[in-house]
């Protein structure tokens, strides 16, 4: 054996020898324990639940397997469809039909949201459909933003401020608010402008006012659906990973919810303990803060933050809308028509039959009376009398913020760096590379790289 065939022999010798334990088996689990299983590491998943994939699931309703977790992905970057193709699952890719956007809970009824806007603020606020949500004294207060001076967004990054202060408080609390809680569970304040919409504030510079500058944006922007998903939702993005990760002998535990971590490292289970190299982990928020709190100065415990989602599926043919409520107008911040917007999904109903998810803000502790207070308020928001449910059921999932919540980079910034620290500890999950698919994936390979990189070549 030549000398370079031997270091190779040894690197993978020493790769066999390593062995990671990852704990939870949500989709950064499962993406880490796959990047170290790759390069031979001997890899055991630990995931506390009876089944992977923690915010993908599917459960059956009225017959039919349908999404009630995180149920599609950002094509932005292109880290999802890599691991999709990876997977060898690129033939069951589909995009999305784009619901059209509502809101609720203003004078009047649900109205549409104004078609040129970013982030909810109107390019034009004399559009009619800016005037119908905001009224004309919002509509006028919304125009001294063109003869206001610039601001540049190095002055301002808090989203609430920057429009409250050029187009006053009712495009915030109409139009803005709506979009940020329903999609990302923030409100207006807790939002980084940059992040959340690249470019705006240069924009903003170069045209001399907000409304302007959410018009340049629009026009600069690619065309093309942004958001696309599997035949069959995401399910089967788990399903592969664990097949693949079967392929590569890794060792894939449900019902295994891991206690504490001990230093050295050592996993402790209810029942057993595992000596690891490495340990990744991949638990949500409040879990994750627990098991880390004992090596990690940064991190504290977290309260559980959740997402309660009441799927229902209704008769008929509601209209194709997502409507985000006006916060503090009504128990839900989104209802939308998620057949519509999914095709398979329609094509597997069949005709007469849709299925509608509705996003409580807080969500009674009782299961019936949360289904009960969603139907009615999806009923209100899509402006169908009485809908008629066949099967209902609530999901409470926890949730983690996005990256373009104010302060997200930063503090997890500092959760990595004091875990580097710690030779052979890993974490990933959405609480620290920020919420959605497009940014949990990514986060968890170049954190498996960097871990394994560490562990075979010091
Ligand atoms: C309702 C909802 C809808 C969403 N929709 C979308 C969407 O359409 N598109 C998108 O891109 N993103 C969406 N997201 C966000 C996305 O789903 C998440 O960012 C991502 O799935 C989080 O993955 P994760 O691995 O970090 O955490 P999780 O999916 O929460 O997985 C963590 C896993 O760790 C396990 N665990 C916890 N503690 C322990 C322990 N002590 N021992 C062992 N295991 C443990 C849990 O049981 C869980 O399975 C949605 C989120 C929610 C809640």
């Amino acid at each position: 054996m030549s000398p370079a065939e031997s270091s190779i022999e040894n690197l993978a010798e020493h790769a066999r020898e390593t062995h990671v334990v990852v704990i939870g088996g949500g989709i950064s689990g499962l993406v880490a324990a796959l990047e170290c299983a790759k390069v031979g590491m001997r890899v055991t998943l630990l995931e506390a639940s009876e089944e992977l994939g923690g915010a993908i699931r599917s459960r059956t309703l009225d017959g039919v397997e349908i999404p009630v977790g995180a149920d599609g992905y950002a094509t932005a970057g292109g880290h999802v469809r890599a691991l999709v193709d990876e997977l060898d699952l690129t033939d069951l890719v589909r995009p999305e039909a784009p619901l059209e956007a509502w809101v609720a809970g203003v004078p009047g009824g649900p109205a549409p949201l104004p078609a040129e806007t970013v982030l909810g603020i109107p390019a034009n606020p004399w559009d009619p459909s800016v005037r119908r949500i905001i009224g004309w004294r919002g509509v006028w207060r919304a125009y001294l933003d063109r003869l206001r001076p610039p601001l540049t967004i190095g002055q301002q990054n808090n989203l609430d401020k920057l429009v409250r202060r050029r187009m006053g408080d009712l495009v915030v609390d109409r139009l803005v608010a709506p979009l940020t809680v329903g999609r990302h569970g923030l409100l207006p304040d807790d939002v980084d402008v940059e992040i959340a919409a690249p470019g705006l504030g240069t924009a903003l510079t170069r045209t001399g006012s907000l409304g302007g500058g959410v018009a340049q944006l629009r026009g600069s922007r690619p065309g093309g659906p942004t958001i696309e998903t599997l035949e069959g939702g995401l399910v089967p993005l788990v399903q592969a990973l664990a097949r693949r990760l079967g392929d590569y002998g890794a060792d894939v535990r449900t019902g295994s919810r891991v206690e504490a971590i001990a230093p050295g490292w050592r996993v402790l289970l209810e029942d057993e303990e595992l000596d690891a190299e490495i340990v990744v982990v991949a638990a949500s928020g409040a879990e994750a803060h627990r098991l880390l709190a004992p090596h990690v100065d940064v991190v504290a415990p977290e309260a559980p933050a959740t997402w309660d989602v009441v799927s229902l599926v209704v008769d008929g043919q509601p209209p194709a809308r997502a409507v985000y409520a006006v916060p503090g107008s009504g128990p839900v911040s989104t209802v939308s028509v998620v057949s519509a917007r999914w095709p398979w999904l329609a094509a597997r109903l069949g005709a007469g039959r849709a299925v509608i998810r509705a996003t409580l803000v807080s969500a009674p502790a009782d299961d019936g009376a949360a289904i009960a207070e969603a139907a009615d308020a999806a009923s209100l928001a899509l402006g169908i009398e009485s809908l008629a449910v066949r099967d209902a059921r609530i999901d409470r999932l926890p949730t983690a913020p996005p990256r373009s919540a104010r302060g997200q980079l930063d503090a997890a910034a500092r959760v990595r760096a004091a875990v580097v620290g710690r030779t052979g500890l890993g974490v990933v999950g959405a609480w620290v590379s920020g919420s959605g698919l497009a940014q949990v994936i990514p986060d968890a390979v170049d954190e498996a790289e960097r871990l394994r990189r560490s562990a075979l070549f010091g």
